[in-house]
């Protein structure tokens, strides 16, 4: 067998022991005669395979019953246009922090839907950084406030979440959920694709609080509807059943681990690796992200020239990591090593990069 080292931004590495318990169970479920590919999402197994999803998912995160989870289709981007559609009602505003590509998404789908405000953004800076406390403007009548926990073209992640007093947070926590510990609490919900930190893509988690569901408007189409799925507990429609059973054993994994403490300085270990080498380099490698912005999971910086860059992808490959290019609309180099990625990994990068900057350097 020859894994090799995925630096891609998503869908990523998964953890081994996932994929060999996955690989075990494909050709049948212990007791149940088929895999969980081909059950009924009606049936037993499956409310078994999606009861223990929750269990390890609220053990994992310390969920509280205050919060629903919800696993739904249609991407992070999917959120992007339900969020408004259901919590930012008619005449009113939402606040957004614009904080890279993803967050400008947001916002671009939210005005189809109402006003989006601006509260902060760093654009003026190419999105390098955490946009600085005392430039928020925060509207206290606001709906919701809309965040980015992580970005992952430019490589920034908030160092903790923004205090936004009384008004509901909702956080596009795609790229850096469950990477460390998180206080579900102070959110009203809580989204993320599952193909970077959790499992494979095609399943989306969310995690809405009670408490949000009596400001959705009545007659939304019903699948658009958060009620929906709060009610039906995912299972309004086939849900998708493959990517739950990889996110309960991708949970079960990480408590395994020790949870999100451990895995949290597990990750930042990993990222200071990288960060170090960077800074180290006499400037041949420089980085794109302010140091107290920095990214624990994209990871990314610039060579000399493009020609550089293109070579050092090219090389890298060539030893056994991938995806290493930035992100089309950026450039550069972008590592991106998620829960599951391996500290072997990012090792064998550093030295790589050592090497790469002596010869080229
Ligand atoms: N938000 C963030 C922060 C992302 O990184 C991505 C995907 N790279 C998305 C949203 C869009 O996710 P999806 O492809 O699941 O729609």
């Amino acid at each position: 067998m020859t894994r090799i080292y995925n630096f891609s931004s998503g869908p990523a590495m998964l953890p081994e022991p996932v994929l060999a318990h996955a690989q075990r169970e494909l050709m049948e479920l212990p007791g149940v005669g088929m895999s969980v590919l081909e059950i009924s999402h009606r049936s037993k197994p499956f409310d078994a395979i999606i009861g223990t999803c929750v269990d390890n998912l609220r053990k994992l995160a310390g969920i509280p019953t205050s919060h629903h989870i919800l696993f739904l289709q249609g991407g992070a981007s999917l959120q992007f246009s339900m969020l408004p559609m259901n919590f930012l009602p008619a005449g009113g505003k939402a606040d957004f922090f614009v904080t890279g590509t993803w967050s400008q998404k947001a916002v671009a789908e939210a005005k189809k839907v109402g006003t989006a405000q601006i509260a902060a953004t760093d654009e003026a800076n190419n999105f390098s950084r955490i946009p600085d406390r005392d430039t928020w403007k925060l509207d206290p009548g606001a709906a919701y406030v809309h965040m980015t926990t992580n970005e992952t073209i430019g490589g920034v992640e908030w160092p903790s979440e923004p205090d936004v007093g009384g008004v509901p947070l909702i956080a596009d926590a795609s790229s850096d959920i469950f990477s460390r510990p998180i206080d579900v609490a102070k959110y009203a919900v809580i989204y993320a694709g599952a193909q970077k930190n959790l499992g494979p893509s095609g399943v989306t988690l969310v995690i809405v609080r009670d408490d949000m569901l009596a400001k959705i408007p009545k007659g939304l189409p019903t699948m658009l509807d958060y009620t929906t799925h709060v009610k039906e507990k995912s299972l309004y429609n086939t849900p998708p059943v493959f990517g739950i059973y990889i996110i309960g054993l991708v949970a079960q994994w990480i408590l395994e681990q020790g949870g999100l403490e451990t895995l949290g300085r597990a990750n930042a270990d990993k990222a200071k690796l990288v960060y170090d080498a960077i800074d180290k380099s006499g400037g041949f490698y420089r980085p794109h992200a302010r140091p107290d912005s920095r990214s624990n999971m994209n990871i990314t910086f610039r060579l000399p020239s493009e020609a550089l860059e293109k070579r050092f992808v090219s090389e890298a490959a060539r030893q056994g990591m991938d995806g290493l290019g930035g992100h089309r609309s950026v450039g550069g180099i972008r590592a991106s090593i998620y829960n599951a990625f391996p500290r072997t990994g990012v090792e064998a990068l550093v030295s790589f990069m050592a090497e790469f900057a002596k010869q080229a350097g």
